[in-house]
């Protein structure tokens, strides 16, 4: 007999059923406790049922997904069954199954609470009909034997930390040999659950290594073990693409002057790559990995005015003269290194002349304009009053930082003629020397008008890199270094991959 309802199939018969249009034979046992499930799945067809025997009540025992039981005496043929209600009570070893998200054939044995010691311990097994396929050919394979039993941290379960335990099966493939089955729990082959893993990860993702062993209960070099494995993953899993727009930067990482090349998406805020120090091969090496006709597909390349990277670029990009775009921020710190460059000088000077009035002023100079703190505005304006070579450099430089306002190529590059003409003949050698750089380069700062790409603009991604600095005090080695910037900002897939059936 069959009886259908919303959600869920109701059989029951003496004799064996065989329904056409369900996708399962089930055959009733008379006289035995049968435990059965009927779920739609997301695809809309039923799942097979499940069967469990573990008492000998005459009755059919129905469990249906919205918590009612039904219960239908052996040989009653009036109704349809009688509503119990809630199932009567949920057995830890099904509260874990649940909780676990166990993928078939596998179910929890056990359930072992150890209060005092505040730990939860689980054991799995499985379905001994279950069929296996070979890890490697996903060919049917028959089992062979059982591994020693292993086991894998899981969530907390209410502060008490949680373990799973199970013996893996291992398979006999007729191509491949004996094969252990990859538990389904944990994909990624570390001694932790998936779902453990995800919450490291998320974990990592709000605070360092320091706060997250504390918050997870993990060991630092178990937490630095799931960052680089979750960022070796999500690169592998990284889709092969140039970016169209560039922006390449250098950071300092570490106290001495070691730097680390920054090759970034300028679209979507990502860093694509990171290799080690500045030099040409450091860039070439991102270059490397692509064909020159992937790479023709570059647009713009915002960068700073450091030949190495304008080399590199060169070699590699087809088109680079018309596609290199120095950097702003860049342009506009070679000027006001020259300016920190006067006030040394003409600081020593009025010293040696008992003239103080440059003494402690050096940031005041490093400012633009508008980011004199409030506090220091009136010493500022007081100082710059005062005609000293040093206020003149800094007007010349906030005076270039006007070229970014323009619209059109023509007038910028006007602009910048007058700007070169007050500068070179400021009588001051630094802020010469600086404009003598920025002519050089000139036309690859014009490229902005064509582009607008900077290497700031990227803000966002600034910050978090900055912030992966400042988490990266305790980083022993560069490797380090590099793992924490593709976890933080490589906009990478971090996460195991979907549970798979084993
Ligand atoms: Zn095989």
């Amino acid at each position: 007999m069959l009886w259908l309802a919303k959600d869920c199939i109701f059989v029951w018969s003496k004799a064996p059923w065989k329904l056409a249009n369900l996708p399962f034979m089930w055959i009733p046992q008379s006289g035995i406790h049968n435990r059965l499930e009927f779920r739609r799945n997301s695809t809309g067809s039923w799942k097979s049922l499940r069967d469990s025997h573990s008492s000998h009540r005459a009755y059919y025992w129905f469990l249906f997904p919205a918590g009612d039981v039904f219960l239908i005496p052996v040989g009653s043929r009036s109704i349809l069954g009688i509503v119990h209600g809630k199932e009567p009570e949920v057995k830890d070893t099904e509260l874990y199954a649940a909780l676990l998200r166990l993928p078939k054939p596998w179910r929890v044995r056990e359930v072992k609470l150890d209060l005092p010691s505040e730990r939860v311990d689980v054991w799995l097994e499985h379905d001994p009909y279950a069929k296996w396929n070979c890890p490697e050919c996903a060919k049917t394979a028959p089992l062979y034997d059982h591994a020693e039993e292993a086991h894998w941290r899981h969530l907390d379960t209410c502060d008490c930390l949680t373990y799973v335990h199970a013996r893996l099966p291992r398979v006999k493939c007729p191509t491949h040999g004996v094969r252990q089955i990859k538990p389904g729990w944990a994909s990624s082959g570390l001694a932790i659950t998936d779902l453990f893993e995800c919450r490291v990860i998320d974990t990592l993702k709000e605070c360092d290594v320091t706060g997250t062993k504390r918050l997870t209960r993990t060991s630092w070099d178990q937490t630095w073990h799931i960052m680089e494995k979750a960022v070796a993953r999500g690169l592998a899993l990284k889709e092969r693409r140039v970016p169209a727009q560039l922006s390449i930067d250098e950071k300092a990482f570490a106290k001495r002057h070691r730097y680390e090349t920054l090759v970034c998406d300028y679209e979507q805020g990502t860093v694509e790559y990171v290799a080690d120090n500045r030099k040409q091969e450091s860039l070439e090496k991102y270059y490397r990995q692509f064909t020159p006709e992937e790479l023709s597909g570059i647009e713009a390349v915002a960068m700073d005015m450091w030949d190495p990277y304008i080399a590199a670029t060169k070699a590699y990009v087809p088109g680079a003269e018309s596609k290199i775009v120095f950097d702003k921020f860049h342009v506009v710190r070679t000027v006001t290194e020259a300016v920190d460059k006067v006030r040394r000088n003409e600081h020593k000077i009025l010293t040696s002349e008992g003239d103080d009035r440059l003494k402690g002023t050096k940031h005041l100079w490093l400012y633009n304009e508008e980011n004199v703190p409030e506090w220091r505005k009136e010493e500022f304006d007081a100082i710059r009053g005062t005609h000293l070579k040093t206020g003149r450099a800094w007007a010349i430089k906030e005076a270039l930082r006007g070229l970014w306002g323009f619209s059109y190529p023509k007038r910028a590059e006007a602009f910048f003629r007058r700007w070169y003409f007050w500068a070179t003949y400021s009588r001051l050698s630094s802020v010469i020397a600086a404009a003598k750089t920025l002519r050089r380069h000139l036309p690859n700062i014009l490229t902005y008008f064509k582009h607008r790409i900077s290497n700031a603009t990227a803000e966002g991604l600034n910050s978090k890199i900055q912030m992966v600095k400042e988490m990266a005090c305790g980083f022993r080695n560069r490797e380090h270094y590099k793992t924490a910037i593709y976890f933080h900002c490589g906009g990478l897939d971090l996460y195991p991959t979907p549970r798979a059936t084993a």
